[in-house]
């Protein structure tokens, strides 16, 4: 498991780092919100541990703009009595916080329940967002700029998929496989005829949400 350390305050980062380490974790460290940024580009990680207080930018815009693409584990590091820090925290998509001085024991615990609870039924998250769309998965509602869109069962399952699977191009046949099971029988051009009612439902929304066509291939959606 990977997890990307973000704090300034060095002997604070050195102690996660050495701890995290200790646990069996594969661990980066960086001490700016814009090194984050870059770093969870370049590289997958299961979680990310955040600092609120941050030289460059504040731990709650680093994570605001990490949940615009992802749905990694995120908890944040605040300070004793930093009581609105943990709440906006929670308010841009972190999953937990902690409060300094960080208990070590604790620590290993929160970072492998919010791994397990990103990787369990939900997996990818109980929210997917991509541009102005929001899947609540627990829900099975989709909000299109905060209003609400209606689908059909098999439209949500592959907008659905397709979120999972965002920059990642799926061919028609695993996603008939994905949606509709081996055993389908019926037309292949199902997909397509699903994608199109899906596209003319996120054009009806006025959505910026792009369904692209790579042709020979299948359907992506990207996250830019
Ligand atoms: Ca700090």
């Amino acid at each position: 498991m990977q997890v990307l350390v973000v704090e300034d305050e060095q002997s604070l980062a050195r102690l996660l780092e050495l701890e995290l380490t200790h646990c069996g974790f594969a661990v980066d460290a960086v001490a700016e919100g814009r090194s984050a940024l870059n770093r969870l580009r370049e590289k997958r990680f299961d979680c990310l541990l955040l600092d609120v207080m941050l030289p460059d930018m504040s731990g709650l815009e680093v994570c605001r703009r990490v949940r615009q693409t992802s749905d990694i584990g995120v908890i944040m590091l605040t300070a004793r009595g930093q009581v609105p820090d943990k709440v906006a925290g929670l308010d841009v998509g972190a999953d937990d916080y902690l409060v300094k001085p960080v208990n070590m024991e604790e620590l290993a615990a929160r970072v492998r329940s919010v791994v397990r609870r990103r990787n369990g039924p939900l997996a990818g998250g109980r929210t997917l967002l991509a541009r102005d769309v929001t899947l609540f998965r627990d829900q099975h509602r989709i909000e299109v700029a905060g209003q609400a869109m209606l689908l059909s069962p098999l439209e949500y399952q592959l907008l659905e998929h397709l979120l999972l699977n965002r920059d990642w191009v799926q061919s028609r046949n695993r996603l008939l496989e994905q949606i509709w099971g081996f055993d389908y029988a019926g037309e292949t051009n199902i997909v397509d005829v699903t994608v199109s009612r899906l596209r003319r439902k996120l054009h009806d929304s006025n959505s910026q949400l792009a369904i692209e066509t790579v042709r020979g291939v299948g359907y992506v959606v990207r996250s830019t």
